[in-house]
């Protein structure tokens, strides 16, 4: 029998299979490639007499930080809870309950989920098979639903792509008097020349979604933000929780925005990238792997039949990667996040004693 709470929780939770996030569904293991954090832990000092008080809404050092980093003015600038709380703050804040959100599978899947808590309908518009977007059936879309937040994740999570700049380009004018175009950038500093940040005074219907969960190794402490214009930003700031960003975040999330700060994040990002290119190296050494998809980001997909005995190989190995077979255009396809130099020594070590079936 139906519980009293799943009866009266609406129709539309009740079916919902909600984001399974690697430390939902994983646990145990000593390496963890499964979540595309940061492998460095850093260290920050807090001043803790400012408790007692509700933080401010926008703590005005954090924002002056992000703007600067970002090279945007401070009113172009929300911060909120991750990247995560942006997404659904667009939704809540754009959509009528009958219009509709588009995305491009394969990616991130909490646009769609967000979508779904609020009952918002999805259109998907699968990539094409090179991992470019179907400008032409994204065009037939616009005209075919009433669509009023199109994302665009780029690089894209999970296949580690960048989308052009023309492709951008494209989806902001088939969408420029009708919806908002979410640029989700939660990985641009691994391939920072890429950001169209710098477009958004151009494009009155751009949004850009950055985090601090990434490249600067902050997952833990929720902190994300949305770049665009001021008109946006004000819309989003109506719908936004009252303190969305406590205060031990913002100490935290304004010294990871120093000039040391900065230079850590640089530093560390090297690191990253040096070890990414000895698992791609490997990668291409191992006859098992029949295919890797070029990465601008701390992560790497790739292609094996034997993805069900090398997953469990490195699981009893205490390894976690990520399985994405079944998602559409990812068949074989296993994710690894790339992790210190110890733990990449670890995991192409692994690879290589793991014998193909
Ligand atoms: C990790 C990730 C996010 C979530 O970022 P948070 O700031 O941790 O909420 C958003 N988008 C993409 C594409 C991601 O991979």
């Amino acid at each position: 029998m139906m519980s009293l709470a799943n009866q009266l929780t609406r129709k539309n939770i009740q079916g919902l299979v909600p984001y399974e996030s690697a430390r939902r569904t994983m646990s145990g293991g000593r390496i963890w490639l499964n979540a595309n954090e940061s492998p460095f832990a850093n260290a920050y000092e807090l001043d803790d007499s400012v408790y007692n008080r509700y933080p401010d809404f926008q703590p005005a050092d954090l924002i002056s930080s992000y703007a600067a980093y970002a090279n945007v003015e401070k009113n172009q600038v929300l911060a909120g809870r991750g990247a995560d709380e942006a997404i659904e703050l667009l939704v809540r804040t754009f959509c009528e309950k009958d219009e509709k959100i588009l995305i491009c599978p394969p990616t991130y899947g909490m646009y769609a989920i967000s979508a779904e808590t609020c009952n918002i309908d999805v259109v998907k518009v699968p990539l094409k098979s090179d991992f470019t977007l179907d400008i032409p059936a994204i065009e037939q879309a616009q005209k075919e639903h009433k669509i009023k937040v199109v994302f665009i994740c780029s690089p894209n999570n999970p296949t580690g792509h960048l989308v052009s700049a023309t492709q951008i380009k494209q989806v902001l004018n088939i969408f420029a008097s009708s919806a908002i175009v979410a640029v989700d950038e939660a990985y641009i500093e691994f391939a920072y020349e890429n950001t169209v940040a710098g477009w958004i005074n151009k494009y009155a219907n751009l949004a850009v979604l950055r985090t601090m969960s990434k490249a600067f190794g902050l997952a833990g402490i929720r902190c994300g933000y949305t770049l665009a214009n001021k008109d946006i930003i004000e819309s989003m700031s109506k719908v936004i929780a009252p303190y969305p960003i406590s205060w031990p975040v913002a100490q935290i999330a304004t010294q990871a925005l120093s000039e040391t700060g900065l230079a850590r994040m640089h530093s560390q990002l090297a690191i990253i990238l040096e070890q990414k290119n000895k698992v791609q190296q490997a990668l291409d050494s191992l006859d098992y792997v029949y295919e890797q998809l070029p990465s601008a980001s701390n992560f790497i997909m790739f292609r094996t039949k034997q993805k069900q005995g090398l997953f469990k190989y490195l699981v009893d190995n205490g390894i976690l990667i990520r399985d994405y077979s079944k998602q559409v255009l990812l068949d074989d396809s296993l994710r690894i996040s790339i992790g210190s130099a110890e733990e990449t020594q670890a995991l192409i070590e692994a690879m290589q004693a793991f014998k193909a079936e």
